[in-house]
């Protein structure tokens, strides 16, 4: 099928540089059917260009959409992307390394919920990767939002893969829902209903989960009851993530570390507990890592019924303000940001029809 839609030209070096200008850009081309050229591809990454979770992402998308394709290939740092038709159905996607499964998940989730019947997808790769969402703030955090806008969907962790090893596998069963989309407002978090942590260890000394939790705990001023021992097997490593669970009445956050050789647990814990406390202490809705996320997803319901939103997030990072820029290349929407107040870091992030 021929494209004839005018091409966007991305440039991948622009604001934050790194892989999420591509993943927006490929969910937004096969939604929209806009073809795209990104060139300085993750130029302001360590190892710029495609690597294997980015190759990934970029074979996934064209899977789905019948894409025509240039510089799919590893350490690209050009590619030119024409989507076709978009088509629902079974896919896997292998990635071949410990490259982020959830990352891979997150390009085609947003495009397949303008397909017309239901997705079976399977990805394999790292389930735990760092500067990555873990699996859990998927299920937890994410997809529960993602159905309170319209966007039924369920997640299933079928093996864990922690980095730099891998052979994780998770399972997704996207509905569509171009449809049901319904922007909300998420202003404010609510109360805090439940906390709790939850350390994974795999092929590791069950001491280092003893000593994280109880580290995490001190820090916290948590109860025994709070700290949970999580459920990755011993042939599912090595591996070690410790996340911090905060359910509110309108969200639920977690936040993660990884175990890494040469870092303490102990430091571990006390790293994770300091980003824990900082979003106790904060007034927004979601923290750093929904306030880049939750744009796309909620640009799309903006987009589809013309009524605005918005959602409050802190801190604002670089990742998400580059984000906006690339979904307002693709979307007919305005993304503008405004800082709540001078004493704090909160910032209310409106996305109208541009
Ligand atoms: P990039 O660095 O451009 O590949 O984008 C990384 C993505 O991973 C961003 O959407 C971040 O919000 C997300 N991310 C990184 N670390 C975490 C984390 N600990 N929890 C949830 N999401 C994360």
């Amino acid at each position: 099928m021929m494209n004839n839609a005018k091409s966007i030209e991305i440039d991948g070096s622009s604001g934050e540089g790194g892989g999420q200008i591509l993943r927006t850009s490929l969910a937004l081309s096969v939604i929209t059917g806009t073809p795209f050229v990104l060139e300085n591809i993750r130029a302001k990454r360590a190892k710029p260009g495609l690597m294997r979770q980015h190759l990934t992402c970029v074979n996934a998308a064209a899977a789905i959409s019948g894409a025509q394709v240039e510089g799919a290939a590893l350490n690209s740092q050009r590619l030119v992307f024409t989507p076709g038709k978009l088509q629902s159905g079974d896919y896997e996607f292998v990635i071949g390394s410990a490259g982020s499964c959830t990352l891979v998940l997150q390009t085609v989730w947003p495009a397949l919920l303008f397909g017309e019947g239901t997705s079976r997808i399977t990805i394999k790769g790292g389930t735990h990767n760092p500067m990555a969402p873990p699996f859990q703030f998927l299920d937890l955090s994410y997809a529960p939002l993602m159905r309170r806008l319209g966007a039924p969907v369920q997640l299933e962790l079928k093996r864990h893969g922690f980095y730099p090893a891998g052979g994780g596998v998770i399972e997704a069963e996207i509905s569509p829902a171009a449809a049901t989309l319904a922007p909300f407002d998420l202003l404010e978090r609510g109360a805090l209903r439940e906390s709790y942590a939850e350390c994974l260890c795999a092929a590791i000394p069950r001491s280092v989960a003893r000593r994280e939790l109880e580290e995490l705990r001190l820090q916290l001023g948590w109860q025994e009851d709070q700290m949970r021992q999580g459920e990755a097997r011993q042939n599912e490593g090595p591996g070690n993530a410790l996340m911090a669970m905060l359910a509110y009445e309108n969200v639920l956050e977690v936040f993660t570390r990884l175990g890494e050789k040469g870092v303490s647990s102990e430091q571990v814990a006390r790293s994770l507990a300091g980003e824990v406390r900082k979003f106790l202490a904060a007034d927004s809705a979601v923290g750093p890592y929904l306030g880049d996320q939750w744009a796309l997803p909620l640009a799309l319901a903006v987009w589809r019924t013309g009524r605005g939103a918005s959602y409050t997030c802190s801190p604002l990072t670089q990742h998400a303000r580059t984000n906006f820029e690339v979904i307002q290349r693709f979307l007919p929407v305005r993304i503008t940001e405004q800082q709540v107040s001078t004493e704090s870091r909160t910032h209310r992030v409106q996305v109208g029809c541009a």
